[in-house]
């Protein structure tokens, strides 16, 4: 084996073999991969090797595009069959709702340039002649659909890797990693040791166990899965293959497997496998069968196709395989460990794993994986994730495999985790919670004599009113928002300004004030929207989006200046083992040449006071004057609010006058009392987090991870007035200024929608005249405009076009009229007077 290598992948899996042929082929030819076994020994070996490419997030189904179509390249150069089956496969709805996912699939793949198409039961019978249509009430046929040969896919990965010049040594354990101090690593393994520039983490059943070799927690948990291959059946003699067919009711998947048919199964008492330790002896194994954990989906199956009932049983086979708490791969470097790399918890490694293997060379051997895949990044898990909030999310996940998650549907698996102080208090106000990243925070707030639950619907629910009544106490007159769920980062020292100003796009501000500011990759691409806030020379109060966190810390640590050792916490998408991997500051924050970043999310905890009596009730409890030319829009200032130490800003997401009020999360209570009291004669109201979302929509403001996303510039998400082009050496400034200068193709525009109970909800199709011209990027009812709204994003050339735009909500264009300013407050007097 060689003793030095640029970079060792563990794993030889689907996936580390994808990642080894895509950095080969990337020119990092000095690749070598250690497989503890045979190739495929982990859950690559016994997998069903069904791919398909729809996927709820539009930026991983273009990853699986990608995949399928990748199998061509690989087989052509390595001269090793992937054995594709493109037999094109049918969804099958058995519920209304279902066929709206359907529906909404559809228009989704529109603007993907995916031909998906919607047919009747009768025509699905055709294709698929094992199904009783009577249980049926539609389906959507996608002719990109079909099966592939694990084995034969894994080693036409890596027989083209090779080809391309990198290695593979097998029978070899890889059985610890030791950092040097100089970033590179030495792979300890059964066979010697390789000194080794990156390591790549693709254990795949053992990926936490490999993550636990450097201090890493993964979120990863295997589950045991099911499937069953039926002997020949003599209702296939004589017909041509059959195609992939998912019925969702029963929980099933479908293929036909030489003369029979395989049957996999997403039961919903799932049950996990080894679940806090893999071992290494489990080898190319399968599991014991357990049909009757499987007998519900079965006996549902075995209704709707009755052949297969009928048909004898070939094989059972039960294998495990592993999911993340999201059921998304966790990809990309960890922070905090210099030069390690994740890319695991592929749930679908025949549909994914060309793409995971795409991007994640792509990021390592050009500093930034060339797509948008925060949806798969290992940093959108921080470290409040533990193995029991994985365990319980991945079983949660793995039993809704099949089942609709709709747009107001709260998931209740490991709930409540991080509860904010005042959560009873709101919660005997009638709030009903939402949770993001583990936090519970208010969606809404259920009237007296009003029950705080909703039915799951695409459609406007029962809340639609309430929310509607919180959102007019915002424009009437004042509305309490808890705002604790967003991230926060207190960045201090004498270069902290210097450091700012090169991460983010606009001008720091004046002590004393804010700025909002874009922070810009390489490419230019936006990968995240702040707050600035600058409390003194030396001392920002940086707010931005909680789930990113720990992307931001690692963006941060990535670009601290030169000048003493960048600590950097553990918490990268996994939790450090005690804490004591890779060094680290206080509190997992990063200092290095006269700048410490320190992330303070949960340290710091706030609410937000906006509508036109919001002065009126934060003057009462502060002794500051609070008139607009005392404490103008973007202020920002340390204040005792009541009995409270506060940082005080003069802004406010609803676009309202408004007030953001942080403190420290054990005067949280004091400030809610102080808050509640102060608003009680001014008809205060509680206000969720809907409502905030409809009145950031009324403004047109954007947020993380719909408006703003590495897929975009700031010119075209109307960022560009945050940009300070005088600047000349911020992250991104060339890419983004080459943009400006082309005129960048997109631009995010306003609409209003003719909507008739259904509101869009992002990722709808825009159509315009008679053409699919771009999506939505989110969307909701107005209350206090009293109209649909929706932002999305459309060729620059359309950006200004008066008339033709339709929006496909659940199927139906309806008619849309773009809008040249937002629907609430267009000169934005309310939110600056
Ligand atoms: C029953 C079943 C059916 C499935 N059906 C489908 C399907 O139809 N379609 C689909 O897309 N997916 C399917 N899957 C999932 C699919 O198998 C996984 O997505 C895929 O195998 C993940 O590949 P991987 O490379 O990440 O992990 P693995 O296959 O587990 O590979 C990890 C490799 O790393 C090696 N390794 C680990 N630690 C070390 C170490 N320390 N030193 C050296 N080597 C090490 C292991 O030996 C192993 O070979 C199915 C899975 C199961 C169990």
């Amino acid at each position: 084996m060689k003793s030095h290598a640029k970079v060792v992948v563990i794993g030889g899996g689907v996936v580390g073999a994808s990642v080894l042929y895509h950095l080969a082929k990337a020119g990092w030819t000095d690749a070598l991969l250690i497989e503890r076994a045979e190739l495929t020994a982990g859950s690559t070996w016994h997998a069903a090797g069904g791919m398909h490419t729809v996927n709820g997030d539009p930026n991983v189904a273009k990853l699986q595009q990608y995949t399928i179509e990748l199998y061509k390249e690989i087989e052509a150069l390595s001269g090793q069959s992937c054995g594709v089956h493109l037999t094109g496969g049918i969804m099958l709805a058995g519920t209304p709702e279902r066929l709206d996912w359907l529906k909404m699939a559809r228009a989704r793949g529109r603007y993907l340039g995916m031909d998906l198409e919607l047919i009747s039961t009768a025509e699905a019978k055709t294709l698929f002649p094992l199904m009783d249509e009577r249980y049926f009430v539609g389906a959507l046929y996608d002719p990109i659909e079909g099966h592939v040969d694990p084995y034969g896919v894994t080693h036409a990965y890596a027989k083209s890797a090779q080809i391309k010049g990198a290695a593979i040594e097998r029978h070899c354990r890889v059985t610890d990693l030791r950092p040097r101090p100089d970033g590179t690593w030495d792979v300890v393994t059964e066979h010697g040791n390789v000194h080794a520039e990156h390591v790549v983490n693709a254990g795949g059943l053992w990926a936490r166990e490999v993550g636990r070799m450097v201090g890493l927690e993964l979120p990863v948990l295997a589950m045991e899965h099911h499937y069953l291959i039926t002997e020949d059946m003599p209702e296939l003699a004589g017909l041509k293959e059959q195609i992939h067919c998912i019925d969702f009711e029963g929980e099933i998947y479908m293929r036909q497997e030489r003369g029979g048919m395989l049957m996999g199964t997403y039961e919903r008492n799932g049950k996990p496998w080894s679940e806090r330790e893999t071992p290494w002896d489990f080898g190319q194994n399968l599991l014991p069968d357990d049909l009757d954990s499987i007998s519900d989906s079965l006996e549902v199956g075995f209704a709707h196709f009755p052949a297969i009932g009928r048909a004898g049983l070939k094989k059972v086979v039960n294998g495990p395989f592993t999911f993340s708490p999201d059921g998304n791969p966790l990809i990309g470097p960890v922070r905090g460990l210099e030069n390690f790399w994740v890319a695991c918890a592929v749930m679908a490694g025949f549909s994914q794993g060309g793409g995971v293997g795409l991007a994640l060379a792509n990021w390592m051997v050009e500093g930034d994986p060339g797509f948008d895949v925060w949806g798969m990044d290992v940093a959108r898990y921080g470290d409040w994730t533990t193995m029991a909030y994985t365990n319980a999310k991945v079983r949660e996940n793995y039993s809704r495999r099949f089942r609709i998650r709709f747009p107001n549907e709260e998931l209740p698996a490991a709930r409540p985790l991080r509860t904010t102080a005042v959560y009873d208090a709101l919660k005997a106000e009638g709030a009903v919670f939402g949770e993001y990243c583990g936090l519970e925070y208010p969606l809404w707030f259920a009237p007296k004599g009003v029950a705080p639950a909703e039915s799951v619907t695409f459609r406007r629910s029962e809340a639609h009113d309430h929310v509607g009544a919180e959102c007019r106490a915002v424009r009437e007159a004042v509305g309490l928002i808890e705002i604790s769920n967003y991230g926060k980062f207190e960045v201090t020292g004498p270069n902290a300004a210097g450091f700012l100003s090169h991460v983010m796009a606009n001008r720091m501000p004046a002590v004393g004030r804010m700025v909002l500011s874009p922070m810009l990759n390489h490419r230019g691409k936006l990968i995240g929207d702040f707050t600035v806030a600058r409390l003194a020379d030396d001392r920002f109060f940086v707010v931005g989006t909680l789930a990113a966190e720990s992307y931001y810390m690692r963006w941060f640590e990535r670009h601290m200046p030169a000048g003493g050792a960048a600590g950097g916490g553990t918490a990268a998408g996994g939790t450090a083992a005690g804490g004591t991997a890779a060094g680290g500051t206080a509190a997992g924050g990063t200092a290095a040449g006269g700048v410490t970043v320190r992330p303070c999310a949960s340290e710091y905890v706030g609410f937000s006071v906006a509508g036109p009596s919001s002065r009126a009730l934060l003057q009462d409890l502060v002794t500051e004057d609070l008139s607009t030319p005392a404490f103008p829009f973007m202020s920002f200032r340390p204040m005792a609010v009541g009995m409270v130490q506060a940082l005080v800003g003069r802004v406010s997401f609803t676009g309202d006058l408004g007030y953001e009020v942080w403190c420290r999360a054990d005067d949280q209570r004091a400030l809610y009392a102080a808050l509640a009291g102060a608003g009680e004669p001014l008809g205060l109201r509680r206000v969720g987090g809907r409502a905030l979302n409809a009145l950031r929509l009324e403004k047109g403001f954007g947020t993380w991870a719909r408006e703003y996303r590495p897929l975009y510039g700031p010119e075209e998400a109307g960022l560009g007035r945050f940009v300070d082009w005088r600047k000349h050496d911020f992250v991104g400034r060339d890419a983004s200024a080459r943009a400006r200068s082309d005129g960048s193709p997109l631009r995010l525009v306003s609409f209003a929608v003719d909507a008739d109970g259904a509101d869009a909800i992002g990722d709808e199709p825009i159509w315009h005249d008679g053409r699919v011209a771009g999506w939505v990027t989110s969307g909701g009812y107005g209350h206090s405009v009293g109209r649909s709204l929706a932002l999305g994003y459309v060729p620059r050339d359309l950006a200004t076009a008066g008339s033709g735009f339709e929006i496909e909500i659940i199927g139906a264009r309806r008619p849309a009229t773009r809008l040249d300013a937002p629907a609430f407050d267009p000169e934005g007097t309310r939110m600056r007077g």
